[in-house]
Order: C-alpha cells, then structure tokens, then sequence
C-alpha cells in the first residue's frame, strides 16, 4: 500500500469522502480509526464513519487543558450517537515533570516550551492510540493552514509508520457547516463566539470576520511554527523537544 499512493491518490480524485472511509474500514476494519480532535470537521468524519459501521474505531485526546465547551461536546456527542468516544491522556509522569520544572503556563514563554507541550499533552498519547493501527484518518483541509498545502489525501506517516488519510483534504469551510447543519451534527458551541480553530483553552481564542482559521492558535508565534505535531513529517517531529 505504501509504494502505491500516487496510484491511490490518483483513484480518489473527485471520489465523496464517504466513499474513501468505506474503502479503508473495508480494507482495514479496526486497525483504522479516526483520530478525533472534536473539531468540525471530525464532527463530520464521526457522522460519516459512524452511518457506515456503528463500530467505527474514534479515539480523541484529552490534554488535560480543554475548554469546559469541548467536554460538553463529548458528552453530546456520546448521547447523540450513543457511542463512546475512547479518551487517551498524556503520560502523568511527562506532564508534572513538565509543570513542575518550567511552570503550568510554560507555553506563553517560548516556541520551544509550547511544543514540549504539544508534545507532552497530545503526540506521546498520540503514538500510544496509532499503536497496532495500518491507518489514521484526520479532518485537515489545506485552507486551514499555510503548512498544510502540500498534503495529499492518502499519505504515508513515516513518524508513525502507518498510512494516514485525509477525506476532507480539498474541502471549503461552507461545505464543513452545509454537512454540520444538514446531518445536525453536534458541533463545539465555542464556534458560535467567534472560534474558527479550536485546541486547548490557553492557546485557542475568537478571531475577527474576516481572519485566518489559524489566527486564533497559538497568535504569540510566527505562523510557520504553528503545528502542535501531530501532523508534523518525521524530520521536523523529531526535532521537537522531549
Ligand atoms: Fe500545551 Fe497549548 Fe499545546 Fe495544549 S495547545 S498541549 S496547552 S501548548
């Protein structure tokens, strides 16, 4: 599968997104699964996966930092499907060694602090959910950021060595809230004050009319270095600090 993905890639031009879910739960079963970050566009790959297997693999992470609206979501969502979302958490040793040698809002400080951060919080329960897995699937759109325009929507994660998927890779925001509102899909009410990117509570604000999606995301820094690592190539997550 790895040495064939500009042939894969080349097959799912103009393909729906549900059909390319369907494809990988037929191919992989329960060694695929969403990696949901409960953003909208999860939202609309949990809707989807779930209308095609009820048992659909989705795990999400909880950094332990989340706004009270994004625990809100998860438990609407839960009552909605009655599905239960599987919750990893970040390593406690990782984070009170962390909080206690550089502070509980380190982030604030330096580049190199927030991504010991993202690191800590969300990549290391990261590489522990992808364990024993051939495929992830994540909601990334290539509007949504300026690191994210060479993406390909089949892609091979060398980091963690198996193949991640990327559905909604060439779709608009509008399509996102047209599938949101058509299949009433619940959706994270911090959308509503003014939100268009949402991660944990300190690093996650409102945006203008009119701004950048990531705007709202770690604004202290330079745009270039505004990936939490989840979705970093290997190179560039491992020079990440540990
Ligand atoms: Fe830490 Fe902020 Fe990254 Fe969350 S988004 S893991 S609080 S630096």
């Amino acid at each position: 599968m790895k040495d064939n993905l500009t042939e894969l890639n080349l097959k799912f031009v103009g393909n729906e997104a549900e059909d390319i879910l369907r494809y990988f739960l037929n191919l992989y079963g329960d060694k695929v699964a969403l990696a949901s970050s409960l953003s909208i566009e999860d939202q609309v790959l949990l809707d989807m996966l779930l209308k095609i297997n009820g048992n659909a693999k989705i795990f999400t992470i909880d950094t332990g930092r989340l706004p009270y609206e994004t625990y809100s979501l998860i438990d609407r969502t839960k009552s909605f499907y009655n599905y239960n979302l599987e919750i990893y958490f970040p390593a406690s040793t990782n984070v009170e060694n962390m909080v206690n040698e550089r502070g509980v809002n380190l982030f604030y400080e330096s580049v190199e602090n927030r991504k010991l951060c993202c690191f800590n919080r969300k990549v290391e329960p990261l590489k522990r959910a992808l364990n024993g897995l051939d495929a992830w699937i994540c909601g990334l759109r290539t509007e949504q950021s300026i690191t994210r325009q060479n993406l390909e929507i089949v892609e091979y994660d060398e980091s963690n060595l198996l193949l991640k998927i990327n559905p909604l890779l060439h779709w608009t925001e509008n399509q996102v809230w047209e599938y949101i509102k058509e299949n009433n899909v619940p959706y994270n009410k911090l959308y509503d004050n003014g939100y268009l990117s949402i991660g944990c509570a300190p690093c996650s604000r409102a945006v203008e009319p009119g701004e950048d999606i990531r705007s709202g995301r770690w604004w202290w820094e330079n745009p270039d270095t505004k990936e939490c690592g989840l979705h970093l190539k290997k190179v560039e997550q491992n020079e990440l600090p540990r």
